[in-house]
């Protein structure tokens, strides 16, 4: 929440996590149960199943088969961790610069269950207004207001927060909601959320808040820094199109709250689980994913189609074919068409439309590294901080600020846009968009050199322009529901023909949570029910997975 107080006390005993709303299944007690997550046929010891894309969902579900006793084959067409990117800066060994994934809510609970598994170390994130920022700017109009919490801001900003407060309860029964998320209360959730599932799947996040009398009774400035500055981490105008239920999702279950950072860098969640060594069934201690691979995964896989024994056969950039009795595919689902030729039997014409009409948003970050921390400095004429994090409806939208501690460089990431903002960039080169970035970000702080301070080589990304991803995450549109159902569901096979047994797909684009981490951790452990289920496997009695329960709790079907 940018500008506005909590919507909900934080003192509760228990955790608002990111169980359901669609399908409220206890990832995290499943994962950490210490019957494990199930059983493979011992003929099935060793059975090799291949993964497409190293990234978070891709090397989970490596990093759980092969704790069964399979034998994952990881694919990789670019770089390991996926969109958990963070490049190093020149020279330096844990200066790094957060591509993709950067902020991770504390209520994603199956991708901390990882983080902590690995014994990583988190801190909380430099969001606006949060005590880890310092200091936060806002600047809308040319005009710039300093600030270290909502309070300091003027009234219409705390108008905007109670008026999305009040929406939210008054259109969607918000404090409802969360209570059943709590208390884990699947029945009571899914009853709430299938009643809100047919009201908002057609209308978008805009007509959301104009509609709602908690906006309408206010002027359309309010409406337009809601949109400007959000609600927790920036400017959310970029969103407005998006179909309102994903929206609500990341409210109710506080993505956008209580946010940490993974020092030295998120990749290293994915990238440890590649070296991490757990127990496993049928391969002998100190077995690594790293080991089962010698060292590296295979190249990138070009084509997947179904061989004459049944099996499926895949594919990579050097003609290798080899066949396995299951593939899990985790990349963007555009390119099952664009980079993979992916025979079309595979899968229904039904599931053909809902990969094809996923909907990617843009997304750029340019970030550069500094000689110190400067932005700390007191300005002696004001006493405030020389510079803060600061949100903008300037070209840089969002500056997020980086202290990596005594002796260290800092980082900061000069500008992070979506969608129009983010195509602004998009044909620019790194020095031209340091260089705009400098300069809009001058007219807000004009005494500060910013440039005096960069040491290295900038660095930037637009994920729209990477031909591995086509863009930065899914942003669901009005009437995308359905599609989304059928992908998410698609690990639940029993009922499919022959011809489409054993492909399976996760990740980010899968999830009902798209652009959060947890979601392409929860896809990916359906994606391991589902093909623990196709080699003949089956849960413990007392650890039953998300299969054996999507019967009761899966996500509601809207009518076709
Ligand atoms: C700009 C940005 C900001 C984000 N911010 C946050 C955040 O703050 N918090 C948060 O929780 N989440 C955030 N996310 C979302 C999070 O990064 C993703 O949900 C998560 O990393 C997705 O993991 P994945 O495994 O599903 O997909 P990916 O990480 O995309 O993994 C798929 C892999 O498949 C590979 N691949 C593609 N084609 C092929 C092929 N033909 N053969 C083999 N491999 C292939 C790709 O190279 C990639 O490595 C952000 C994402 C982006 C882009």
């Amino acid at each position: 929440m940018a500008p506005t107080a909590p919507l909900i006390p934080t003192d509760f005993a228990a955790p608002v996590t990111q169980f359901g709303p669609d399908f409220p299944f206890a990832f995290d007690d499943w994962i950490a149960h210490p019957a494990g997550l199930g059983t493979l046929p011992a003929q099935h010891h060793g059975a090799e199943v291949a993964v497409v894309g190293a990234g978070m969902a891709g090397m989970v579900a490596a990093y759980e088969l092969m704790k069964l006793g399979f034998k994952p084959v990881l694919y990789e067409a670019s770089r390991m961790g996926g969109r958990l990117r963070s490049q190093r800066f020149e020279g330096t060994r844990h200066v790094v610069a957060e591509l993709g994934g950067m902020r991770f809510p504390v209520s994603g609970t199956a991708f901390f269950h990882y983080v902590h598994l690995l014994g990583l170390e988190t801190r909380p994130f430099p969001n606006p207004l949060t005590p880890a920022a310092g200091s936060t700017v806002v600047d809308l109009e040319g005009v710039s207001h300093y600030a270290h919490t909502l309070a300091d801001l003027p009234p219409l900003f705390g108008e905007v927060a109670d008026a999305w407060a009040e929406a939210l309860q008054a259109d969607a029964r918000f404090h409802e909601l969360q209570d059943a998320i709590r208390t884990r209360d699947a029945v009571s959730l899914k009853r709430l959320w299938n009643t809100l599932i047919p009201l908002w799947d057609d209308r978008t996040f805009y007509d959301f808040v104009a509609s709602s009398k908690a906006f309408s009774k206010l002027s359309f400035r309010h409406r337009e820094v809601f949109g400007q500055v959000g609600f927790g981490t920036g400017g959310w105008d970029s969103d407005f199109p998006n179909s309102m239920l994903e929206i609500l999702r990341v409210v109710v279950t506080r993505c956008d709250d209580e946010q940490r950072l993974i020092v030295g860098g998120a990749d290293q969640v994915p990238c440890g689980l590649w070296r991490h060594a757990p127990s496993c069934v049928h391969w002998p201690a100190g077995t690594t994913l790293e080991g089962l691979h010698s060292g590296a995964t295979c190249a990138g896989v070009t084509a997947i189609a179904r061989a004459t024994d049944g099996q499926l056969e895949v594919t990579d950039t050097w003609g290798n074919t080899r066949r396995y009795g299951a593939v899990l595919t985790t990349c963007q689902s555009w390119l099952l068409t664009t980079q993979i030729a992916c025979e079309e039997s595979l899968f229904s014409q039904k599931m053909w439309m809902a990969l094809d009409r996923t909907r990617y948003m843009q997304s750029s970050k340019t970030f550069v590294m500094v000689d110190r921390p400067f932005w700390k400095d007191t300005d002696p004429a004001t006493g405030r901080h020389v510079m803060s994090m600061t949100l903008t409806d300037r070209l840089t939208r969002g500056t997020y600020l980086f202290d990596n501690g005594p002796g260290q460089p800092g980082v900061i990431c000069l500008s992070y846009a979506w969608m129009g903002d983010a195509l602004k960039m998009l044909p620019q080169p790194v020095e031209k968009r340091v260089k705009l970035a400098l300069d809009a970000l001058a007219n807000i702080y004009p005494g500060v050199d910013i440039a005096s301070h960069i040491i290295g080589d900038p660095v930037c990304v637009s994920w729209e322009s990477d031909p591995h991803f086509l863009g930065a995450f899914k942003g669901a549109l009005p009437g995308h529901y359905r599609y989304n159902h059928r992908m998410y569901g698609h690990f639940m096979q029993d009922a499919f023909p022959a011809q489409q047994k054993g492909l399976f797909i996760a990740g980010d684009d899968v999830s009902w949570t798209p652009a959060w981490v947890e979601g392409a951790v929860q896809t990916s452990l359906n994606a391991v029910w589902g093909i623990l289920h196709h080699f003949g496997g089956a849960t413990p009695r007392d650890n039953p997975g998300p299969g054996d329960v999507y019967a009761t709790l899966g996500p509601m079907a809207l009518p076709e």
